[in-house]
């Protein structure tokens, strides 16, 4: 059954200073559906002209009306903005899943409702957010205040669009900053709908704008070297994170990165093997691989080894490759047709490796168009195989065997990565003592993707730099001032 029958694909302007608006020279490129090949629409292709108008824009929305505003009205507009999102769940949820080919299950079941809950979440956390003050003896009162850090940039990947992006605006928005964002090139759409409802909410005009277009010498370089910019917020790969910061570092702007992960999902033999299966499946290949959490380095202790993969193999291959809108479909199509060759030339070099593909590693029967690949599991490649140490970002999981707690703690932080690990052990005092030593910033013990959104988020090593979360999040979005009052 399938439910793509009402979804409208929708073309994208810049919104910048409350309205759209095309590229001041008409350009546009195509938007194409990663599940059919076909083009779904245009987007105003912006660059330094675009983002220097928006920029412009957000800088002067900065003394505004909204600087006036107080934290309970920010509050409620950020709830507000939340209630419309879900108002119109479906639509978003069928845009998402035509711009990436996720399951439109997955868009409306997680990266939707996730994206109204960033903001409800932090209206209600900014409320409850308070200031250090000390006292020291009779001689003075020291307290501190918050303000904006001023104009965001906020610059987005394309695996969860909506989802990555409200994490930041919520936040940002909160703390009383304006903001430049710019969206993947490949997934613009509910980005653009996003600012329909920020300006329906009652954001003030030039306080939320967007610019549509690609990285270097486009809109994402011209965000990052802008002068006005004051600090940038960025998920995407380690290598682009690096290009923001040389050309931020003139204006030496706040940075807050999220970047890739090879996270390792570490499997004791004590495990409880029904709950490993289930969440490992989920863990490898929830949204085709094209997590930055996902756990694609699995290491298997050797007694269950061969249990495991028995299991794992079999549960693998009963997932469904499908059309994104067939309600069956467990994975859907690959982001895009660059990415999908460079996911398949990691196939490739598992083969050159000598690796055994247990199963997948090719283009479902049936499915003749579309960036369509079966997940993927590879066993038997040494530790020093790309297909171990850099990230794929895609269905395919390696299989590694180990022998001891201490080999396969040495093999996990054997990389410039350190965003996620996942430990599954029935022994409480290993799952502590190896989370202790795992070299990541987030560890899931006996679970995975389990997110408190008070809890700090972020990687360690070449996977990130500063956490969110709760505190963290308006700890990046904000400047404290500390003010003393001599007594
Ligand atoms: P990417 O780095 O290629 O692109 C991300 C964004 O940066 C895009 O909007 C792109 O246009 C822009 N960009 C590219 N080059 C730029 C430059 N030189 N200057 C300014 N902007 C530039 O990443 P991607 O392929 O879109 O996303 C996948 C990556 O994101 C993976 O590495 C994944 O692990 C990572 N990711 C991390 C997290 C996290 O929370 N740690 C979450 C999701 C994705």
């Amino acid at each position: 059954m399938t439910t793509e029958t009402k979804v409208e694909a929708i073309n994208c302007k810049h919104f910048i200073n409350g309205q759209f608006v095309e590229s001041q020279n008409q350009k546009s490129f195509e938007n194409i559906n990663p599940a059919t090949e076909e083009v779904l629409g245009h987007v105003a292709e912006g660059g330094k002209e675009e983002v220097d108008i928006a920029v412009a824009a957000a800088r002067s929305a900065l003394q505004g009306p909204w600087k006036m505003t107080t934290l309970e009205e920010r509050s409620k507009i950020l709830r507000r903005i939340g209630d419309l999102i879900l108002e119109r769940q479906e639509e978003l949820a069928r845009l998402e899943s035509l711009d990436t080919g996720k399951p439109f299950s997955l868009a409306n079941s997680v990266d939707i409702p996730r994206a109204a809950y960033n903001f409800h979440f932090f209206a209600d956390y900014v409320i409850s957010l308070g200031t250090d003050a000390y006292q020291q003896n009779q001689e003075a009162l020291h307290y501190s205040i918050r303000r904006p850090v001023g104009v965001v940039g906020i610059i987005k990947p394309w695996n969860l669009p909506l989802l990555l992006l409200t994490w930041k605006l919520a936040p940002c928005l909160a703390m009383g900053n304006t903001a430049v964002i710019k969206p993947a090139e490949w997934t613009p759409m509910t980005a653009t709908v996003l600012m329909e409802i920020i300006k329906e909410a009652g954001v003030p005009d030039g306080v939320v704008n967007l610019v549509h277009g690609f990285g270097p010498n486009s809109a994402g370089g011209a965000i990052s070297e802008h002068p006005d910019v004051d600090a940038i917020s960025f998920i995407g790969e380690p290598s682009t994170g690096s290009s923001i910061m040389k050309a931020g570092a003139n204006s030496l702007k706040k940075l807050s990165f999220e970047l890739g992960g090879k996270n390792p999902n570490i499997i004791f033999a004590d495990a409880d093997m029904d709950e490993v299966i289930a969440t490992t499946i989920k863990s490898s290949f929830i949204n085709q691989g094209q997590v930055c959490l996902c756990g694609s380095r699995i290491y298997v202790e050797r007694p269950v080894y061969e249990q495991f993969l028995e299991k794992f193999v079999e549960k693998t291959k009963e997932l469904k490759v499908g059309k994104p809108f067939d309600a069956d479909t467990n994975v859907g199509a690959l982001v895009g047709q660059e990415h999908y060759e460079r996911v398949n030339s990691y196939i490739d070099i598992a083969r050159e490796d000598g690796g055994t593909i247990l199963t997948g590693g090719k283009r479902p029967e049936g499915l003749e168009k579309g960036y369509y690949l079966e997940p993927t599991i590879i066993a038997d490649l040494d530790y020093t195989s790309r297909c171990i140490n850099e990230e794929i970002f895609g269905p395919v999981v390696t299989v590694v065997p180990f022998d001891t707690e201490e080999e396969v703690i040495m093999q996990a932080n054997d990389t410039h990565y350190g965003l996620s690990a996942t430990i599954w052990t029935s022994n409480l005092k290993r799952g502590h003592r190896v989370a202790h030593q795992i070299e990541a910033g987030i560890v899931w013990v006996n679970t995975w993707f389990l997110r408190d959104l008070r809890t700090p988020f972020g990687g360690m090593k070449h996977s990130g730099i500063g956490r969110t979360g709760g505190a963290h999040s308006l700890e990046f979005f904000s400047e404290l001032s500390n003010i003393t009052i001599k007594l």
